[in-house]
C-alpha cells in the first residue's frame, strides 16, 4: 500500500468511500507520522491520537452500514490551538490559558467533525495569533520542515498559523485549520509551499475561536492544494446564529464549480504593491503568475490601490485596539492561570496573573491598544484609523468595478531564519505588507505556491477577490496551480 500520508483530503475521502483503505488505517498512519515528526518540528502543542482514531472508526462503521459519508469522511486534520475543543486543552499558545479545557466546541471544529474529519492534535501558533514567525508561542518555536539549499538553519514556518503550515507541508496532517487576522493563513502557506484561503469576513463562524481582533479574525483551511481548500472551506463555512457577524448566506459548492478556464476574467495588478527594492525572485514569481493567468484566458489590467501604504499602520492601530479589549477577560478569575500572591488583593491578582501569563508581544499590543483607545488619543489614532480603513476598502471597491480578481505576491520574502526578525517588531510587521489590506476590507484572499526562490525556498502568489467571491479566487488559484506545477517538498530531516 502507498504511504497514506502522501494523500490529501480528496484522495483520502474518495479512497475511504471506495474501500481502497479504511479510515482507521489512515488515522493510524498519520498518528505515527505526527509522533515521529513532532519532537523535531514542535508543530503540535498536544496530540490527540484517540480523537483521530475514534472519528475514523465512526466513519468505517458508517460505511459498513451503508450510510452516506460526509465531505471530510476519514480525513485526519490538525486544529489550530485557537479553536476551542471540548475536553481538549485550548491555549492560544499562551501561558495564561495553559490548562484551560473548554466545555464546548467551536462551531468551525464541530462542523468539521460533523463532516467526518478527525483531530490529530492542537497545533502551535503565535501567542493569541500575534506574530508572523511562530516565535511568540509560549510552547516554543515551530521549526519549518523547509531548509534553504546547503543550509541547516531553522527557518520560520510563518505565522501565526505556523504549526498548521509546518504540519501540512511536512505531510503529517492531511490538512489543517488556520485563522487569519492580517495574513496568518496566507503568509505561512506561502512560506511552506501549501495553499490557504481566508474567506470573506463572516463566512466562518468566530464562535469558540479565541478572539484577537474581532473585526478582522476569520478562519479558513490550509491544505495541499486548491481543491482540498475548496472542500474543507465548504465544511467549515456557514451561518451561525451564535456569531453576530456571521454571514447569513448559503455556502456555495465551491469544489464542484472549480475551473481553471479564466476566459473573460480581468485580473488587476496593483502598481502600489511593486515596492522599491523588491526581492527579484518575488518580482519574478509575480511576473510568472501574470503570465499563467493570461495563459488561462484572463486579461491583465494595471490598477491602482492608492491607500495601500497606510494599510500596515492602520492595521497596527485597529488590531491592537481590539486585542486590548478582547484580552481584558484574562484576569485570573475566569480562565486558566491565576497568580495570587500571598495576602494580595483583587487588583494585585489581576496584575500578577497578566504579568506572568502574557508574553512580550501580547503585552506590547495590549499597551498600544490601550493607548490608542485612551480618551486623549482616541480621535488622533483610533478614529483616524477607522477612516483610513474605509478608504482602503473603497480602493478595492473601485478596483473591482474594473477587474474580477487581484494578483500580488503573498509576502515580501521567502521564509527567514528563526531569530532574524524577532528583535525588531517593525521588521516583523512588514511581513504582512501584502496581506493586511484585504483583511482590513474583509475580502476573500488566498495564497498558492508559485515556485522556489534562489535558495530553494517556496514563494506564494496571492489572489484577492470581491466580497463573497471565493469561487473567483479559488479558480484563479487553480489556474496558477496547474501552470506552476509546484511539486517541491521539504526534504525529510526529522
Ligand atoms: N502577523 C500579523 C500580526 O501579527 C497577522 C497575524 C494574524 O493574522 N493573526 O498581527
Amino acid at each position: 500500500m502507498t504511504d497514506l500520508t502522501n494523500l490529501g483530503i480528496a484522495a483520502i475521502r474518495d479512497g475511504v468511500a471506495k474501500g481502497d483503505f479504511t479510515a482507521v488505517e489512515v488515522a493510524t498512519a498519520f498518528n505515527a507520522a505526527v509522533a515521529e515528526a513532532n519532537p523535531a518540528l514542535n508543530a503540535f502543542i498536544v496530540t490527540t491520537p484517540d480523537h483521530a482514531l475514534a472519528a475514523a472508526a465512526t466513519v468505517d462503521a458508517a460505511r459498513a452500514a451503508g450510510q452516506s459519508l460526509g465531505a471530510m469522511a476519514g480525513v485526519p486534520i490538525g486544529m489550530k490551538d485557537l479553536f476551542a475543543t471540548q475536553g481538549v486543552q485550548t491555549t492560544a499558545a499562551s501561558h495564561i490559558l495553559e490548562g484551560f479545557v473548554p466545555h464546548y466546541e467551536s462551531t468551525v471544529s464541530q462542523r468539521l467533525w460533523n463532516a467526518g474529519a478527525g483531530m490529530l492534535g492542537k497545533l502551535n501558533l503565535d501567542q493569541f495569533a500575534m506574530g508572523s514567525s511562530n516565535e511568540t508561542s509560549a510552547f516554543g518555536n515551530v521549526i519549518s520542515p523547509w531548509r534553504a539549499a546547503g543550509d541547516t538553519a531553522a527557518r520560520a514556518p510563518g505565522g501565526s498559523s505556523g504549526g498548521s503550515s509546518a504540519a501540512v507541508s511536512a505531510r503529517i496532517v492531511a490538512a489543517a485549520t488556520g485563522t487569519d487576522t492580517g495574513g496568518s493563513i496566507r503568509q505561512p502557506a506561502a512560506f511552506t509551499g501549501i495553499s490557504g484561503i481566508k474567506p470573506t469576513y463572516g463566512r466562518c463562524s468566530r464562535w469558540g475561536v479565541v478572539a484577537f481582533a474581532s473585526s478582522l479574525d476569520q478562519a479558513g483551511p490550509m491544505a495541499r492544494d486548491v481543491t482540498d481548500c475548496a472542500i474543507m472551506l465548504e465544511a467549515m463555512a456557514g451561518f451561525d446564529p451564535k456569531d453576530a457577524t456571521s454571514l447569513d448566506l448559503p455556502v456555495p459548492a465551491w469544489s464542484s464549480a472549480l475551473s481553471d478556464n479564466l476566459q473573460g476574467l480581468k485580473v488587476g495588478i496593483p502598481r502600489e504593491y511593486r515596492l522599491d527594492g523588491m526581492d527579484p525572485d518575488v518580482a519574478k514569481s509575480w511576473d510568472d503568475g501574470i503570465a499563467w493567468l493570461s495563459d488561462a484566458g484572463a486579461e491583465v489590467v494595471d490598477i491602482s490601490l492608492p491607500h495601500t501604504k497606510y494599510a500596515l499602520p492602520t492595521y497596527y492601530i485597529i488590531a491592537p485596539a481590539e486585542a486590548s479589549s478582547n484580552l481584558a477577560r484574562y484576569d485570573g478569575v475566569r480562565y486558566g492561570l491565576r497568580d495570587l500572591p500571598d495576602g494580595a488583593g483583587l487588583q494585585d491578582m489581576y496584575a500578577a496573573t497578566r504579568a506572568a501569563g502574557f508574553g512580550a508581544e501580547v503585552k506590547r499590543r495590549i499597551m498600544i491598544g490601550t493607548y490608542v483607545l485612551s480618551a486623549g488619543f482616541y480621535d488622533a489614532y483610533y478614529t483616524q484609523a477607522q477612516k483610513v480603513r474605509t478608504l482602503i476598502a473603497r480602493d478595492f471597491e473601485q478596483a473591482f468595478q474594473r477587474v474580477d480578481v487581484i494578483l500580488t505576491p503573498t509576502a515580501p520574502t521567502s521564509a527567514f531564519v528563526l531569530g532574524q526578525k524577532s528583535a525588531d517588531p517593525l521588521e516583523m510587521y512588514l511581513n504582512d505588507v501584502f496581506s493586511v489590506p484585504a483583511s482590513l476590507a474583509g475580502l476573500p484572499a488566498m495564497s498558492v505556491p508559485a515556485g522556489l526562490d534562489r535558495s530553494g525556498l517556496p514563494l506564494g502568489l496571492h489572489l484577492i477577490g470581491r466580497p463573497f467571491d471565493e469561487q473567483g479566487v479559488l479558480n484563479a488559484g487553480l489556474a496558477i496551480e496547474r501552470r506552476a506545477g509546484f511539486a517541491a517538498r521539504p526534504e525529510k530531516w526529522w
